[in-house]
């Protein structure tokens, strides 16, 4: 985001709650869609990634039994492929999430990211000409508008949605990851060399394995999830402490190599909830000058592997509103804060009209695709035609998806400011002094703003302005 406004000439302040960059030790995917916007936003970022990121080999992408077969042989064997989808069409390339921040961290300019920083408060007040912003460090900063990309527990969205609305608070899924990256030698002798070197979704009962190659085939992604019944004991932490013999205890019954992927793990290591909004969805994702993007408006539980990606999108859309509103600006006649204010607020209610209905569905498609990889769908169960057609039909969704058309429908939906009385006429007075606005309005100054059933662009005062422009409105 910070990139994509700072290409377009927008001075961005990035305020991090942590003290670094976060090192989380996993890979990250992301479609041709979402590549397609980081290109747009800036040349900088789509650079960036392609240093870290690499495409599959194979042409498919595989889904296979991890469950039933009795031998690494068996396993391999083309009966144990339940299906597969062409890699070119989704167009994912894989990273390590930790290399490509740090890649865009240093594509930004000094002083534009602020670590320690965690956001309490705002106020949006709309006879201030800016928001302002309160930290946990009580310091305080001021902006035009503000974009909240605080993930899936946003402080931001609980201000802006209220702390006592469900919307503002993701759910649990049900559903824990457990992550690792290991040396692809190690995934190779699992699941082959075929398998190990691509990328390898290992289907069953309550649970999947993900893998696929990292930093250039040195390394692999392995990400495995497991249904939990259970309430999450601490939802005040994502995260728990785990043992690697919990996971084998859930892949007891399962082939060789599943098992062999699983005692890949390390002897202790992290559980992540899975949360996400499927149950309480965000009703909108803006008010005024502030807006949410990313999981803060729509975090989804991970397994269309497009969570990100929908962030990205939404980057581009929000960048583009903005751009557009400032052209707009830059063409009205005479400026006024309070053009601003309305100019970001629609650029903001545009961005909120194209993208919440997409987002929101991958919401609801990647809960119901975690449960169709793990058998557990009612749709599909554990039939390899039917989780195909599931699958493919909801892919396809999210790839093949024109990013031209969304950036067509945001420029054309942000309309300059003074036009949005489209119902009324309108004429435009000069007036040149104090005197002539109380002649033309009959009213004694003071009272001006409502009279009449006259719409006026105001601040300063009236009083102070030697020639100011007004809106007549006609009903
Ligand atoms: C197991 C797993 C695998 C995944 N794999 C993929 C994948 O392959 N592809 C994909 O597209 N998506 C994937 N996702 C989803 C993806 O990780 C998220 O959608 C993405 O990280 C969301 O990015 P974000 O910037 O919105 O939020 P985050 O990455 O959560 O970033 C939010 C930032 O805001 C900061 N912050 C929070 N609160 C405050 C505050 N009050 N003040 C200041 N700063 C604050 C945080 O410290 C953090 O740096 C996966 C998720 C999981 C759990």
């Amino acid at each position: 985001m910070a990139l994509g406004l700072i290409h377009r000439g927008v001075r961005v302040t990035v305020y991090e709650r942590a003290n670094t960059l976060p090192e989380i030790g996993a890979g990250m995917a992301f479609t041709a869609v979402a590549q397609d916007c980081m290109r747009r936003l800036s040349p900088r970022i789509i650079a960036a990634f392609e240093r870290v990121g690499s495409p599959n080999e194979h042409p498919q992408n595989r889904y296979w039994d991890g469950f039933h077969p009795e031998s690494k042989e068996q396993a391999q064997a083309p009966e144990s492929l339940l299906f597969q989808m062409s890699t070119y069409d989704m167009g994912y390339w894989t990273c390590l999430r930790a290399a490509f921040l740090e890649e865009l961290n240093g594509e930004l300019p000094e002083g534009v990211l602020k670590f320690g920083k965690c956001l309490e408060s705002y106020t949006d007040d709309e006879t201030k000409t800016k928001v302002v912003l309160r930290f946990g460090d009580g310091s305080e900063a001021q902006a035009d508008a503000v974009i909240g990309c605080d993930g899936l527990r946003s402080r931001t969205r609980q201000l802006m949605l209220g702390e006592s609305n469900p919307a503002s608070y993701p759910r649990y899924s049900h559903k824990v990851a457990y992550r690792a990256v290991v040396p692809i030698t190690a995934a190779i002798a699992a699941l082959g060399e075929d398998r190990g070197r691509n990328q390898c979704l290992q289907m069953g009962p309550k649970a999947h394995i993900m893998t696929y190659p990292l930093a250039n085939f040195t390394l692999t992604n392995l990400a495995v999830f497991v249904t939990d019944p259970k309430p999450w004991p601490d939802p005040k932490r994502l995260t728990a402490p785990a043992t690697r013999q919990e996971v084998v205890d859930a892949f007891a019954d399962w082939s060789p190599p599943a098992r062999e992927m699983i005692d890949l793990l390390p002897e202790s290591l992290t559980k992540w909830a899975l949360y996400d909004m499927y149950e309480d969805p965000a009703t909108e994702y803006c008010r005024g000058r502030v807006c949410l993007a990313g999981d803060a408006a729509h975090a989804s539980s991970p397994h269309h592997g497009a969570g990100a990606g929908m962030g990205v999108e939404d980057c581009l859309a929000i960048v583009t509103a903005l751009e557009t509103a400032r052209t707009n600006l830059q063409g009205a006649k005479r400026f006024h804060p309070s053009l601003k204010f309305a100019a970001i607020k629609v650029a903001f209610e545009v961005y909120n009209a194209v993208c919440y209905e997409r987002s929101q569905w991958q919401v609801r498609s990647a809960r119901e695709t975690g449960d169709i990889y793990q058998w557990a769908y009612s749709g599909s169960g554990s039939d390899p035609l039917r989780c195909k057609a599931e699958i493919e039909a909801r892919t396809k969704k999210i790839w093949d998806f024109s990013v031209e058309e969304m950036v067509r429908q945001v420029h054309s939906q942000c309309k300059p400011p003074l036009r949005t009385e489209d119902r009324m006429r309108k004429r435009m007075i000069r007036l040149i002094d104090l005197q002539e606005v109380q002649e033309v309005l009959e009213v004694p100054v003071l009272c001006w703003r409502g009279c009449l059933g006259l719409s006026v662009s105001r601040d300063p005062p009236l009083s102070q302005l030697g020639a100011f422009e007004l809106l007549l409105v006609d009903n």
